[in-house]
């Protein structure tokens, strides 16, 4: 894709339909794929953290999640063709992963939010295999990615928010050749 460029942040600039072939390409093709969905904050924080920007150049794709990166575009004469959420994506993909049979892994938010999770995505999409759910709330990442390794799901969402979600993706992705995409809140708003 067309890269703009925000603050020294490289956005792909593509529709999200376009986006979501790519990315199914990618999990059909068993790759290791690393997806920022980034906001304004996630601009702002990069620019005063070296690690964190070191950790969004090794993505594979930054899509803009957040009005105000589009508007940010605009005003530089860079405008892109549209926003590209973490939820609306993760949502697409789920339902993707639904029809084709394909495996996921959720990790993230409260106990009580992820359980709920769990519940409203194997109601919604039964054909989709939940490889694993842990909440977001572990003090080592370590036997998570263990049981990530074990049981090589095609996707992995992780809602921890940002930074510590891609710094873990960072550090562990190697583990499974699937996709990897820190989805914030997200789970806060799937569990209703
Ligand atoms: N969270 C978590 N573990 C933590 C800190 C936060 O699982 O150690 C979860 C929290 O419960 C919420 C999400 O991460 O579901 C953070 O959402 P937010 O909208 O703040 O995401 P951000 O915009 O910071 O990426």
């Amino acid at each position: 894709f067309p890269l703009v460029s925000v603050l020294n942040v490289p956005f792909i600039n593509t529709t999200q339909a376009a986006f979501l072939t790519t990315i199914e390409s990618h999990i059909n093709n068993r790759e290791n794929t690393f997806v920022v969905t980034a906001n304004p904050e996630i601009v702002m924080y990069a620019r005063n953290n070296p690690n964190y920007q070191q950790i969004l150049n090794n993505a594979d794709y930054i899509t803009p999640d957040g009005i105000g990166i589009l508007k940010g575009a605009a005003i530089l004469g860079t405008p892109m063709a549209e926003r590209i959420t973490g939820y609306d994506t993760m949502l697409d993909l789920l339902k993707w992963g639904n029809d084709q049979h394909k495996s996921v892994y959720l990790i993230g938010a409260k106990p009580e939010v992820i359980t709920d999770v769990k519940n409203v995505v194997t109601t919604r999409y039964p054909n989709l295999n939940i490889a694993g759910i842990h909440d977001g709330y572990f003090d080592d990442f370590a036997p998570i990615a263990q049981d990530i390794s074990k049981t090589q799901p095609d996707m992995v969402f992780l809602a921890v928010g940002f930074p510590k979600q891609e710094q873990l993706i960072a550090d562990y992705r190697h583990q499974n050749n699937g996709l990897w995409m820190g989805v914030g809140g997200s789970f806060d708003v799937l569990s209703g």
